[in-house]
């Protein structure tokens, strides 16, 4: 029985591809850098994906990923990548500014509090990731909010999740669960850290080989039935 719930943030509790494109949109207006296209938001996406793995995998610090894919996205369309990191500053706090919440991830959370612990695990900053949760209302509803900025270690390693048990009531790892959908931070996490893994897929990608997932959900709501 599942006692204890580790939720991941960005692309699980809220839509964070809304999110990063209105900040980098609004961004790109207050620094008059002229119109971000479609096609331009879907490549910095996906240069920001790429720089996070990477931290994932521990090649490189959080600075040179937050800096890092801004400068590489304004090289390649001609920006002054210099502005990298005060576009950043700006956009670590915009990314607040815009609260979607996928499926009905607030309800959700909210009819399931006292019944099972919550918990926010995230590799999002601190600013950025204080200002949504309290935007949100998630800050209010969860038992507790892990951020790896503020442990000095990311998902998926291990050493994530010791202040987690160290701090949440449930001991055994069987009861809880983490409910993410990034295969690298989220499930690969869940299984070094010997809990249970659920994997949030709400666009039904083939299940890869390699991972240990307990769980595919399509939808939110369907956490009720591993309660
Ligand atoms: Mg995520």
């Amino acid at each position: 029985m599942i006692t204890t719930i580790l939720w991941d943030v960005d692309g699980t509790l809220l839509d964070f591809k809304a999110a990063e494109k209105a900040a980098v949109r609004n961004l790109f207006e207050e620094f008059g850098l002229g119109e971000c296209t479609d096609e331009m938001i879907a490549r910095y996406s996906f240069i920001n994906e790429i720089w996070w793995q990477r931290l994932e995998r521990n090649e490189i610090t959080k600075p040179e990923v937050l800096n890092g894919r801004f400068r590489q996205f304004f090289g390649e369309y001609g920006i002054d990548p210099d502005l990298a990191e005060k576009f950043n500053q700006r956009y670590q706090l915009a990314l607040g500014d815009t609260i979607v919440y996928r499926d009905d991830s607030y309800e959700i959370v909210k009819s399931l509090k006292g019944k099972v612990k919550q918990y926010v695990v995230s590799n999002g900053t601190v600013i950025a990731q204080t200002k949504k949760l309290k935007a949100s209302g998630f800050d209010e509803l969860m038992d507790g909010i892990f951020l790896s900025e503020e442990i000095g270690c990311e998902k998926p390693n291990i050493g994530f999740f010791g202040p987690v048990f160290e701090t949440i009531e449930e001991k055994r790892r069987s009861q809880i669960v983490i409910v993410g959908d990034s295969l690298t931070s989220d499930i690969r996490g869940g299984m070094n850290a010997g809990i249970v893994t659920c994997w949030y897929d709400p666009e039904k990608k083939e299940i890869p080989e390699g991972y240990r997932i307990d769980h595919v959900i399509a939808d939110l709501h369907e956490i009720y039935s591993l309660i």
